[in-house]
C-alpha cells in the first residue's frame, strides 16, 4: 500500500459495533466487563481508547513502522522518550531546536539529573566528539526551527554504539517527505498540533518506533504518566492526516516559489530554505527527502523595526506561534517562540530579532506573493524590485 493509501485505510476498519464507515469518537472512560478479568481489550481510557488506537495504527504506518503512541501534545511525546533515561544518563542534542524542547531538557531534565551537550548537529565529528560514556540518546530535529539547517540522519546513525538511541523530531518534514527510521533512526516523534493534524484545530504529539523493546517502555510511560489525548482529539488528528500527501504537495510547492521570490529581492539579506539551491545543504536534503517542506525563514534587510512593520502589515500572513495548519502563518522566532532560549545563546545561534519565520500554507500562491511584496514594498529601504511576480 502507498502512503497516500496508508494515511486513508490503516487503522480505519469499519466500526465492528455498528459498521460506521468512519471511526467513532469512544467518548467514553471505562469499558463494561462481561465477568471478573474478561474484557474485549479494553479497560480504562488512559491506558487504551479505540479511537486513539485507530490513530496510532495509521500515524506508525505512515512512518513505516509497526507502533505508534499518541500523546496529548508535541511536548508530552517528547517528555516520554526522554523518560527512557534515567540520572546520570547523556544527551547529545542538535543545537537548532524547538524551544519548548530546549526549555524541558534544559529546566526540567537536568533537575533530574540528565545532562544535555547542545552541538551543531551539520558538523558529524562534534556530534560524535561530544559523546562520552554516559551517552544514551541523540535527538536531533531536521529541517531545524528556525533556521531550517539539515542534518544528515543516517550519519548521525552511524556514529551510535551499543544501546545508543537515535530519536528524530520530524514535525517539520513529516512522514510525507521524510522517512528517518528508513535512514537509521530508533524513534520518530511528531507534534501533531503541526502538519500531520494540519487544521490548526488540535495539539497533539505521537512516539513512533519499530523497536519493539522501546515500544513498550513508552506504553508503559504513556500509561504510568498519562498525558493521553482526548478521543475528540485523537480523531480530530487523524481525520487531518488522511490528507497530509495533498496538503504537503502544495505547502511545498507555494514554500518554494515564496523562497524564490524573497531570493530574488535585493532588499531580503537572507532566505533559509532548503529547496534553494542557495542552501549550503541542498544537496543533502535532496538526498534525504522527498520534498523540502512548507517551512521558511527569512531577514528582511534593514532594521528590527522593519521586521516588525512588514510582520504588522501581511493580510494573509497571521502573527501566530505554530506552524503547519492549511493557513499561512508569520512568525518572529525571537521574541515568540524561541523566547524560551536566553538571549545570548539565541544570537549565538543565529535567532536575530530581525529574523522572521513563515509557515506557508495552501492558499493560492499568487495570493501569498502579492501579500509579502505589498508589506516589503510598504516597508522598503530599497526600492529597486520593479520585476513582476512569479506567478
Ligand atoms: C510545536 C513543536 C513541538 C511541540 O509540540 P506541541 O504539540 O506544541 O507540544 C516540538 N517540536 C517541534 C519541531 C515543534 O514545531
Amino acid at each position: 500500500m502507498k502512503f497516500t493509501t496508508r494515511a486513508i485505510h490503516v487503522g480505519q476498519d469499519a466500526d465492528p459495533a455498528t459498521g460506521a464507515t468512519i471511526v467513532p469518537i469512544y467518548q467514553t472512560s471505562t469499558y463494561t466487563q462481561s465477568e471478573i478479568g474478561k474484557h474485549k481489550g479494553f479497560d480504562y481510557s488512559r491506558t487504551i481508547n479505540p479511537t486513539r488506537v485507530a490513530l496510532e495504527q495509521q500515524l506508525a504506518s505512515l512512518e513505516g513502522a509497526r507502533y505508534g503512541s499518541a500523546f496529548a501534545s508535541g511536548m508530552a511525546a517528547t517528555s516520554a522518550v526522554l523518560g527512557l533515561l534515567s540520572a546520570g544518563d547523556h544527551v547529545v542534542v542538535g543545537d537548532d531546536l524547538y524551544g519548548g524542547t530546549y526549555r524541558l531538557f534544559s529546566r526540567v531534565l537536568e533537575r533530574y539529573g540528565v545532562t544535555f551537550t547542545y552541538v551543531d548537529a551539520r558538523d558529524l565529528a562534534a556530534m560524535r566528539a561530544a559523546v562520552t560514556p554516559a551517552t544514551k540518546l541523540f535527538w536531533i530535529e531536521t529541517p531545524s526551527n528556525p533556521l531550517m539547517k539539515i542534518v544528515d540522519i543516517a550519519g548521525v546513525a552511524e556514529l551510535l554504539r551499543d544501546g545508543q538511541l537515535l530519536a528524530v523530531d520530524n514535525t517539520f518534514a513529516t512522514p510525507y517527505f521524510q522517512q528517518p527510521l528508513a535512514l537509521g533512526a530508533h524513534i520518530v516523534v511528531h507534534s501533531t498540533t503541526k502538519y500531520i493534524g494540519g487544521h490548526s484545530d488540535v495539539v497533539g504529539g505521537v512516539v513512533i518506533t519499530d523497536d519493539p523493546a522501546v515500544h513498550e517502555q513508552i506504553r508503559f510511560l504513556q500509561n504510568a504518566a498519562g498525558a493521553v489525548p482526548s478521543p475528540h482529539d485523537a480523531w480530530l488528528t487523524m481525520r487531518g492526516a488522511k490528507t497530509l500527501a495533498l496538503r504537503m504537495r502544495e505547502h511545498a510547492h507555494n514554500a518554494q516559489l515564496v523562497a524564490e521570490f524573497l531570493a530574488e529581492r535585493d532588499d531580503v539579506d537572507a532566505v533559509y530554505y532548503p529547496g534553494l539551491p542557495s542552501h549550503p545543504q541542498h544537496a543533502l536534503a535532496q538526498r534525504q527527502m522527498s520534498g523540502f517542506g512548507g517551512m521558511l525563514s527569512f531577514v528582511p534587510a534593514g532594521s528590527v523595526e522593519r521586521t516588525f512593520e512588514f510582520a504588522k502589515r501581511l493580510k494573509y500572513f497571521s502573527l501566530a506561534e505554530s506552524l503547519g495548519g492549511v493557513e499561512s502563518l508569520i512568525c518572529h522566532p525571537a521574541r515568540m517562540t524561541h523566547g524560551s532560549i536566553p538571549m545570548a545563546d539565541r544570537e549565538k545561534r543565529g535567532i536575530s530579532e530581525r529574523l522572521l519565520r513563515l509557515s506557508v500554507g495552501i492558499e493560492e500562491a499568487s495570493d501569498l506573493l502579492e501579500d509579502l511584496q505589498s508589506a516589503l514594498d510598504a516597508t522598503a529601504v530599497h526600492r529597486d524590485n520593479a520585476r513582476p511576480l512569479p506567478v
